[in-house]
């Protein structure tokens, strides 16, 4: 046991010990190493999403440089040249929401009229035109007729005299609306419609006073008279021009008005279309009309978008102009920020104001970015290319933190990248995902693949040196049970006949031996005592020298008839008082076989010794010599305790013993039959036994026969 906890011990500190540092450190390795990758990754990760916001940053520095090129144009907002920039500019970039400058004095303006409508209220900043004081007296007269005494006949007639004395174009289309309005109420309805029909043909764009333009309102006019003659397809014609011009802002209205021409003509259309009309194709009315009412609706939101920044953001533009202009990046050519005004967000980039330049004058031209077009149009191709499906996923956030934009893959976990846009505009950020690299993956397939290897490599040679070390623990073990096995019992063999020699030798000295009969006993009992002593050690010896290559066998031509004869007659003559008889044949002459005397007689003297031994109640034994086939066979038998089935396999190993320690009454040392086994193979020949417990037992020695021999 000692031992054992010392071998153990030793191949926990040689083995197990070292092996445990190798594996740790190289798993240290293997760490250090994945997080090497994984920084590898994020840092490959980061320069992908950066290509991404740089795509973005580049159209929107696009679109700067497109509103620097305008503000360049040093001509008036309404110009045709500076029209043109415009329109170039949207057409180039579709990613311009809006155009606006900034001015001191009033505010937000938009240089594109793309807006539906103006402000309520608009117009009162503007200009104004003439109103009834400045009229001319013919103009009044006929109002008065007309509203007063509400005598229509002669207020037409007046109005007609009006008419011809007007030099302004602007005062006689006012004039002509009035003549179709009296028309109209004097019941003269197709001369109105025709009135009308010129008012919008020639004097359309003619503002009222108040500033309302005549168009819509004769247009309108026109449409209902038309009904009212029972022309449905013209009335229907007539409307959804109203209507198209409207939405195609033919005339600046307010949005009040724009509000009630859209309601009116809008429900007249409905009419018409519900009313049906005698060959007139409803269903291409009825496309084109939700064509326009789309249409109204996508520019109204638009409309809403830019009027909300107009009435609002100007203070929170001009203080955040002011505080970047205070900032180190004063030389950047635009400042972007992101601005929340009327409950809307709106992403602007405005031109830095020229150094110098006079504030209360200096416009500041600026530009709302389209941020739904420039997520899907610029972005979301950009992230699809540069991040494969299948590899990674992305999210877009707003401010709030829900998701704008994201992979056809849904993104899941934790972000292993997260970024906002150049210079935090527009207010997003962008988060990779990616599941985490396969281990073994990761290591089999790159040169840390050693580091795994050297893994394996120690576990192997701590699991074959543990199977090695237990394996020869056990073994040296079941070696030293049974070396002390063999001492305890060759000593307890020695001691008995040792005992009873001395004891016998010392009667004999004192010559207390009654009888002579008695004395030739034990003289017998020394004799037969001495011989087993002198076996043992035989055996012991030729044993040991068998086992250590010293025994070198004389083999010579030898008759095995006489040998056995010679064996038979000594184990007789010694075991003959105890009553034994040992029956000796041999079968014909035999051949000569190669055999050293003295170690051969030694293996039949051990068989007939354990006949002797383990007969039990029997007093018979058989020795046969016989010729089989290529050999001679030397068989003992005997009728005695037999052996088991599991013993028969274990009797010629060394020190073994059949049967249990405690009814071994026999005395032996586990050697005899080993001896003859060593013997017998050293002759090139055989030892069988056969066996039956409680019948007997019978071991036959196999040798080859001398060649040429035999037969
Ligand atoms: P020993 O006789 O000294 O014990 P051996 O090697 O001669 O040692 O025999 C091994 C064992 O085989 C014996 O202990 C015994 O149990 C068994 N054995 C040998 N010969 C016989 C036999 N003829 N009959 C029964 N058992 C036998």
């Amino acid at each position: 046991m000692q031992q054992r906890r010392r071998i153990v011990l030793l191949f926990g500190l040689g083995i197990v010990l070292p092996s445990l540092l190798l594996g740790y450190l190289a798993f240290r390795g293997i760490q250090n190493d994945r997080a090497l990758v994984e920084k590898e990754r994020a840092e490959e990760i980061r320069r992908t999403a950066e290509r991404a916001l740089a795509a973005v940053d580049d159209r929107m520095a696009d679109a700067e440089s497109a509103l620097a090129k305008i503000a360049a144009i040093s001509v008036g907002t309404s110009s045709p040249e500076m029209a043109a920039a415009l329109e170039r500019a949207a057409v180039e970039n579709p990613l311009i929401e809006q155009f606006f400058y900034l001015q001191n004095t009033r505010g937000i303006l938009f240089p594109v009229a793309n807006l539906l409508y103006v402000p309520d209220g608009w117009r009162e900043t503007g200009l104004s035109p003439t109103g009834p004081a400045g009229d001319p007296a013919g103009l009044r007269a006929a109002e008065q007729l007309e509203f007063r005494q509400k005598d229509y006949p002669r207020a037409a007639a007046a109005y007609r005299l009006a008419l011809r004395s007007a030099q302004d174009p602007n005062l006689a289309a006012r004039i002509l609306n009035a003549f179709a309005r009296v028309l109209r109420k004097s019941g003269l309805l197709t001369e109105a419609l025709s009135t009308y029909e010129e008012i919008l043909g020639e004097h359309g764009s003619v503002v009222l006073p108040g500033g309302i333009p005549l168009g819509p309102s004769a247009a309108l006019e026109a449409g209902l008279l038309s009904r009212e003659l029972g022309d449905s397809p013209r009335s229907l014609r007539m409307s959804l021009a109203l209507y198209r011009s409207l939405i195609r802002r033919e005339w600046t209205l307010e949005k009040s008005e724009f509000e009630f021409f859209a309601g009116r003509v809008k429900g007249l259309i409905r009419e018409l279309l519900a009313d049906g009309a005698a060959g007139l194709d409803l269903a291409q009315f009825q496309a084109e009309f939700d064509g326009l009412a789309g249409e109204e609706a996508e520019a109204q939101g638009r409309t809403e978008r830019a009027l909300r920044f107009q009435i609002g953001a100007a203070p929170a533009l001009r203080a955040k102009i002011a505080a970047s202009a205070g900032q180190a990046g004063q030389g950047s050519p635009s400042v972007r920020l992101t601005l929340e005004t009327g409950g809307l967000s709106y992403d602007v980039s405005v031109l830095s104001p020229a150094a110098g330049a006079d504030g209360a004058t200096a416009r500041i031209w600026g530009l709302i970015i389209d941020a739904a077009r420039l997520r899907e149009d610029v972005l979301r191709p950009a992230l699809s290319d540069l991040f494969p499906p299948g590899e990674s996923s992305w999210v877009v956030r707003g401010r709030d933190g829900a998701a704008l934009l994201s992979s056809e893959k849904a993104a899941s976990g934790r972000p292993v990248f997260k970024t906002n846009f150049v210079s935090n505009f527009p207010d997003w950020a962008l988060e990779i995902h990616q599941p985490p690299p396969r281990l073994i993956k990761t290591f089999l397939l790159s040169r840390r693949g050693l580091y795994s290897f050297v893994f394996l490599l120690i576990a192997g040679i701590l699991v074959f040196g543990l199977i090695l070390t237990l394996r020869s623990v056990s073994h040296e073990l079941e070696l030293a049970r049974l070396k002390s096995d063999f001492v305890s019992t060759v000593s307890h063999e020695f001691k008995s006949p040792l005992t009873s020699i001395r004891q016998l030798a010392e009667m004999l000295q004192s010559g207390r031996v009654p009888s002579e009969e008695r004395r030739q006993k034990y003289y017998d009992v020394l004799l037969e005592q001495s011989e087993r002593l002198a076996l043992l050690t035989d055996n012991i010896l030729s044993l040991a020298k068998i086992e250590s290559g010293r025994a070198a066998l004389k083999l010579e031509s030898t008759d095995i008839a006489a040998l056995v004869a010679d064996v038979t007659a000594s184990i007789q003559e010694r075991v003959r008082h105890e009553g034994f008889t040992i029956g000796l044949g041999v079968d014909g002459p035999l051949p000569p076989v190669a055999a050293d005397r003295s170690a051969l007689g030694q293996a039949v003297t051990n068989l007939l010794d354990n006949a002797v031994k383990y007969s039990g109640g029997s007093r018979k034994i058989e020795v046969r010599a016989s010729h089989e086939g290529q050999a001679v066979a030397i068989a003992v038998r005997d009728f005695g305790i037999g052996i088991s089935q599991e013993d028969r396999a274990r009797v010629f190993e060394r020190f073994y013993r059949a049967g249990d320690a405690l009814t071994r009454t026999v005395k032996g040392s586990g050697l005899g039959l080993a001896l003859v086994r060593e013997i017998v193979e050293a002759h090139r020949g055989k030892v069988l036994v056969e066996s039956e417990p409680g019948q007997g037992s019978l071991f036959t020695i196999l040798l080859p026969v001398l060649p040429g021999e035999g037969k």
